[in-house]
């Protein structure tokens, strides 16, 4: 979409995903996103993959489904992809076509499913991109039809979508209107540790020794640079997306102690429920939350999603549905 007065309806993603998507009528999902891209005056064109024979070409072939090629109006699309990682990249490049500020961008994007991106344009890209594959008109009602806020719902639909475990965990999260947070954990990314030895600050207190490890709250909040605290924490918070009316920020980067539940998810491999008291992931706070761990993996990796929930105190909460009247 060009540059021009008529075409701008502000920096809101969403708002162009409901302007493009009020000229269909969808009763159900999946969403067919490529025939949104055919609406907007986009070709899919199938390419093959680049060939790993460079870092760069291998970072595109590991990362990337698709890239736009705006003069040919088209979305080049690697034939060696997972479907679903080809849905969510086809909806992310439409939303980088329909977005008119958006012209003009390196038409490469890395992160284009990643929720970490710290790229402005991306992540408005992911986020319209969600909408369009998660249409809040068909995905709210039945992200409130699940008696309880779970991994169990998030699967169903995950299946219903036709979109990833983690994308569908993350879109459902940001829109449910009770009192929940999605934390996908990692295992603890190892930094060298700049000044003396690991363990050791600069003013010579060894953390090892100190009554700090034996609460690992303080010591999970302290800055990497200070401790090396991978041999406690051997997980780490990869990054969180919380409902609006979650009350805790919880930061990336975080280390998880090796006592919580999420690490026993993580060692068992096999999905846990409990309790994940707030301490776990970097808060003062006394309380704890109901927790559902899930161990799976990206690209090889290992990770674990965890569903947090506290409970809902207060009545009548459609008055704060965020996207009440899609
Ligand atoms: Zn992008």
């Amino acid at each position: 979409m060009a540059i021009k007065f008529e075409n701008c309806m502000g920096s809101q993603p969403l708002t162009y995903v409901r302007e493009v998507l009020s000229h269909f009528d969808f009763k159900k999902p999946p969403i067919p996103v490529e025939e949104i891209s055919d609406f907007i005056g986009l070709k899919i064109k199938t390419v093959p993959n680049p060939k790993p024979n460079s870092a760069e070409a291998h970072e595109l072939l590991t990362r990337v489904p698709c890239w736009l090629d705006r003069e040919k109006h088209e979305i080049q699309l690697y034939e060696r992809c997972p479907r679903k990682r080809k849905r969510l990249g086809i909806a992310h490049e439409n939303n980088h076509y329909i977005i008119p500020y958006h012209e003009g961008l390196n038409p490469f994007c890395p992160e284009a499913d990643d929720p970490t991106c710290r790229k402005h344009t991306e992540q408005e890209a992911f986020l319209g991109g969600a909408a369009m594959m998660f249409y809040p008109k068909l995905f709210f009602p039945d992200a409130l039809s699940f008696d309880r806020i779970g991994i169990g719902a998030v699967e169903k639909l995950s299946d219903r979508y036709d979109g990833s475990i983690e994308a569908t965990a993350n879109w459902y999260i940001r829109t449910h209107p009770k009192i929940c947070a999605v934390v996908i954990a990692q295992p603890f990314q190892r930094k060298a540790v700049q000044n003396g030895d690991p363990g050791t600050m600069k003013l010579g207190l060894d953390l090892r020794h100190s009554k700090r490890v034996k609460n690992p709250t303080p010591l999970a909040r302290l800055p990497r640079k200070f401790a090396d605290y991978g041999m406690n924490y051997p997980l780490e918070v990869k990054y969180a997306i919380r409902s609006h009316r979650f009350p805790k920020w919880i930061r990336s980067g975080v280390g998880i102690p090796e006592t919580s539940l999420i690490n026993q998810c993580y060692q068992a491999d096999v999905r846990m429920s409990g309790e994940v008291p707030a301490g776990d992931l970097g808060s003062r706070s006394p309380f704890s939350y109901t927790a559902e761990c899930l161990p799976f993996g990206v690209n090889g990796s290992r990770s674990v999603m965890v569903i947090l929930t506290l409970p809902d105190k207060q009545q009548n909460f459609g008055f704060l549905t965020p996207t009440l009247g899609w």
